[in-house]
């Protein structure tokens, strides 16, 4: 049963999830009247996510269905509150993981609201009014001022959605770790997948120099053509894990499979920094012999505080970097899911929502 919250007046239409294992089916919920802090957005993407997939099989337990899924999204503001300067109708926008946070503690305070102890997010969340929260697989989302972002005009809306999680999931730690003004800097990125390939976008963008570690060694060829990675290591292949032997400065490790994390950290020059973004079902082994003989850092990330996303935004707008898309129809979410579970996607599927594709082809015809 959807639920009923006093003030969620507007009908909106989304997908939702309704049973672990279940289809993804159309779904009419309602959402709250636009407030003094609101923004309406009329969504035109969504990108699919890992952290969706986890949700709709209930993977964590944490599920309430019915689930509208979808945290990476971009659209257009049609209404803004009273309270509203930063934001007017018609601007292009977007909003990632976030719905809401404590805005007094001291994370709240630095904008790092993803720390908050608060925090609840854009889907299967609880919002301040009580109310359980619906993401982006739908066509209208109210969000707070608060955790919203201006999409930079020269980026395309599709490629851009990404950058609301998996974009900023790899961006704030090469930030924290001053990769962005560190150029000839020696970053790693284990797995090449959607979060992967924009670390090695933005490495690039930053002027490091990039190498790719993956255990497939079809990605070779697409690392370093396609994506301009200046070296490439397989993981599975002995010579070249010693080749790489103490090369790098700072290594981002998106890899969700259960591996070992010694031979990465070999990898790392002395006093480098492992960070950690992939999140692996089972416990990660960390031999301590890597940690103490180099003096490294093992740490992990979770996406961004707004201000740093709106920062990323920018920066992605000043070198064009968006996602690599595979854009679908809402029809095809669970031919999508499908796929999402064997990895099978070049690098994220991205929800045309807003019908943008299919009219601007009716527009040709
Ligand atoms: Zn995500
Ligand atoms: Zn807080």
């Amino acid at each position: 049963m959807a639920q009923t919250t006093p003030n969620h007046t507007q009908t909106v239409s989304g997908w939702a999830a309704h049973e672990p294992g279940g289809k993804i089916t159309p779904f009419t919920f309602k959402r709250r009247e636009n407030g003094i802090d609101d923004v309406t957005i009329k969504i035109l993407y969504c990108g699919m996510c890992h952290t969706d997939l986890h949700h709709i099989r209930n993977d964590w337990g944490i599920t309430m269905y019915p689930l509208v899924p979808g945290h990476e999204i971009t659209g257009v503001i049609t209404k803004v509150g009273s309270n509203v300067s930063e934001f007017k109708v018609g601007d292009r926008v977007g909003v990632g993981c976030l719905a809401a946070s404590c805005l007094e503690c001291e994370f709240c305070k630095e904008s790092q609201e993803n720390y908050c102890d608060k925090v609840q997010f854009t889907y299967n969340g609880i919002f301040w009014d009580g109310s359980i929260t619906y993401g982006g697989y739908s066509q209208m989302l109210v969000a707070d001022k608060r955790y919203v972002v201006q999409v930079p005009e020269k980026l395309a809306m599709d490629g851009a959605a990404p950058l609301l999680c998996a974009g900023i999931t790899v961006f704030c730690p090469m930030k924290d770790n001053n990769m962005l003004n560190s150029p000839g800097k020696k970053l790693g990125v284990a797995g090449l997948g959607g979060l992967g390939h924009l670390a090695v976008k933005f490495g690039k963008a930053f002027g490091l120099h990039v190498t790719v570690i993956s255990t497939s060694p079809s990605k070779e060829k697409e690392a370093r053509e396609r994506l301009g990675a200046d070296d490439f290591l397989l993981s599975t292949n002995p010579t070249h894990m010693e080749a790489g032997r103490r090369t790098l400065d700072f290594i981002i490790d998106t890899v969700s499979a259960n591996h070992s994390l010694g031979p990465t950290l070999e990898l790392l020059k002395v006093n480098g920094t492992l960070v950690l973004v992939g999140a692996p079902e089972k416990p990660l082994q960390l031999p301590s012999f890597p940690l103490i003989f180099g003096k490294r850092v093992v740490k992990g990330s979770m996406i961004g505080g707004i201000k740093e996303t709106q920062e990323m935004m920018d920066l992605c707008g000043k070198h064009n970097i968006t996602c690599d898309v595979e854009v679908i129809n809402p029809d095809q979410i669970n031919e999508a899911i499908n796929r999402l579970a064997q990895n099978d996607v070049k690098y994220r599927f991205v929800i045309d929502v807003g019908g943008t594709r299919k009219s601007s082809e009716n527009q040709k015809n």
